[in-house]
């Protein structure tokens, strides 16, 4: 793979880290948009959900998520679900959201793991990859023709090209070392999404793709070279060009500042943010980052669009 064309695709601020992100002056205006201030919000065309924190906490719906999305499709809507967390497919979420009385095909989802998929398939389709994942996850980049190595070789032809890193709930000591000897050798090294943790159930947090990255760094000094899910913008250009829908007539909404509305500010689209998950309107006043829009939650979207 060119570095020329990862270095393109994985914008500047997409590759950093959440505090380095934060302290980069952002194209939004400086002022905080009011809470509840939904001015020109009917223009927006296509709503591209993060799901934890903003649709649902853990296995619980929040207010007026059904509402909303059933409104946004009868308004004839083009809605769709974003999410980093690479460690369920999409007929998983399927089934969850189903569970919770919201209704979304397979074709509704566009995760992290799509993401890398698209940054992998421009230059290295087909490619030897180890990967450090759930089976999901391997077997998800084996469908889409990457061969996946399995151990430590030392055989250059069964060696791999890339080792990919995703959110692995079931991450072994051997798995870590392997992927560790193989960084230290100087294979190349790419990651699905940078976040620290994923929420659990009773408002429990589980260590998440960021945090192994960390560990990694501490013992090999490796950083992935691509991030491909959010806040990299490359989900929301896809789905953008797929759809056939302007930047401009597209609104990322999420709970977290630096993933979910840094890729909408990282793609150029308008940004939502919801107080309904990590983030507080404290935080929102310290911080940076800027969303063009501001709600409680979802159900005060729902309010000022029905
Ligand atoms: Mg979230």
């Amino acid at each position: 793979m060119e570095k020329k064309i990862i270095k393109k695709e994985n914008s500047r601020r997409g590759r950093l880290s959440g505090k380095q992100a934060k302290k980069l002056p952002v194209k939004q205006a400086k002022k905080l948009p009011a809470v509840n201030d939904a001015k020109d919000l009917e223009k927006i065309e296509c709503f591209l959900f993060d799901m934890d924190g903003t649709l649902y906490l853990g296995n619980d719906r929040l207010d007026g998520a059904k509402e909303l999305i059933d409104l946004l499709r009868a308004q004839g809507k083009k809605v769709l679900y974003i999410t980093n967390n690479s460690s369920r497919v999409p007929s998983q979420y399927v089934e969850k959201l189903a569970k919770m009385d919201i209704s979304a095909t397979v074709d509704d989802f566009f995760t992290s793991a799509d993401a890398i998929v698209y940054l992998l398939n421009k230059t290295s389709p087909g490619a030897k990859i180890y990967v450090v994942g759930t089976p999901g996850f391997e077997n998800f980049m084996a469908d889409r023709g990457f061969k996946l190595v399995r151990g430590y070789e030392t055989d250059p032809d069964k060696r791999p090209e890339f080792v990919v890193l995703g959110f692995d709930t079931t991450l072994t000591y051997e798995k870590l070392r392997i992927m560790c000897d193989y960084l230290v050798d100087g294979v190349r090294y790419v990651a699905t999404h940078p976040d620290m943790v994923c929420p659990a159930e009773g408002h429990r947090f589980i260590p998440d793709a960021g945090s192994i990255m960390l560990m990694i760094e501490g013992a090999t000094g490796r950083k992935p070279e691509l991030i491909a899910g959010k806040p990299n913008a490359t989900m929301i250009n896809i789905l953008c060009e797929k759809l056939g829908v302007p930047k401009d007539r597209t609104a990322v909404v999420g709970d977290r500042l630096n993933t979910d509305i840094m890729s909408g500010i990282n793609a150029g689209s308008k940004t939502i943010c919801v107080l309904s998950g990590e983030t507080s309107l404290e935080m929102l006043k310290k911080s940076d980052v800027r969303p063009d829009y501001v709600f409680d939650s979802v159900l005060d979207i729902y309010r000022a669009l029905r």
